[in-house]
């Protein structure tokens, strides 16, 4: 395939953390990246360096939750480029808290972000990936979604979620030449485990076999290979990507 044909990848959730490494990733695997996600300026500061280092990249700022604006994009996406090969459904938030204390707010808002954006960008995309008879579409779920975790049962019912998704996805699509996997990570880096005290770190490293926390930069080379041609016979998948947390 040559550079006019670079397959265009479609990543939410691209400004920071595990989905700016996707995004770095999957430039260097000679994609065309349009970067996602709420705020402009860290998304033009990423193109820029994609650019820079001989990649190709645009971007979209876009709240995802806002269904009707994640659709067009996508739409618009597929327009401009005349091709959308791969998706990856990154963009997550988290509201957690005890059950007893969970507010409908909270509930919703992690469904929406974490789960009915996925099912949004799918339902956009698919028409062009079916025209196309190509398309890879990969869903960053949890460990939290595969063995549940106290205090998250939003982002844990979401990311559940999630795997029903991609499986019926996978179904549905794959006479189509469209592969829909899911990546589950465990404890990656990134601003969203910032804040958690040294204890809760401590106590994951010592339930893990690979004695390190995560990186984006793992996540994204499970995503590189799920979204590469050769991968063709791999969908419906749940990858846990965890150091050994969960082995699930
Ligand atoms: P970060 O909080 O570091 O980054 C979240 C990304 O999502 C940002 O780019 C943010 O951009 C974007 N985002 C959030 N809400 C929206 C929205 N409404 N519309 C558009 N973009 C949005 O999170 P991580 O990189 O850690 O997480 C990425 C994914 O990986 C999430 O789905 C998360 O659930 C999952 N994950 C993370 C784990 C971890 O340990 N870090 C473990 C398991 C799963 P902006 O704020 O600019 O809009």
């Amino acid at each position: 395939m040559t550079t006019t044909e670079r397959r265009v990848a479609f990543v939410t959730g691209a400004s920071r953390g595990i989905g700016r490494s996707i995004a770095q990733r999957l430039a260097k695997d000679g994609r065309h990246v349009v970067l996602v996600s709420r705020s402009a300026g860290p998304l033009s500061d990423l193109a820029s360096q994609i650019k820079d280092a001989g990649g190709s990249a645009s971007f979209k700022a876009v709240d995802v939750g806002d269904s009707a604006a994640l659709a067009k994009a996508v739409e618009e996406v597929a327009a401009e480029q005349g091709r959308l090969d791969i998706l990856v459904n990154n963009a997550g938030i988290t509201k957690d808290g005890l059950v007893l204390r969970m507010s409908d707010e909270d509930w919703n808002a992690v469904i929406q972000t974490n789960l009915t954006s996925a099912f949004v960008a799918i339902r956009a995309a698919a028409r062009e990936m079916m025209r196309k008879k190509f398309g890879r579409i990969v869903n960053i779920g949890s460990t939290s979604g595969v063995v549940g975790n106290a205090g998250q049962a939003n982002y844990a019912a979401a990311k559940a979620g999630l795997i029903g998704l991609t499986k019926t996805i996978a179904r549905e699509l794959g006479g189509k030449g469209v592969t829909c996997n899911l990546i589950a990570p465990g404890f990656i880096e990134t601003d969203m485990t910032a804040n958690l005290s040294q204890d809760i770190k401590e106590g994951v490293l010592k339930m893990m076999a690979v004695k390190r926390l995560g990186a984006g930069e793992d996540i994204a080379a499970a995503v590189s290979y799920m979204t590469s041609d050769e991968a063709g016979f791999l969908t419906g998948q749940v990858l846990c990507v965890d150091g050994g947390l969960t082995m699930c």
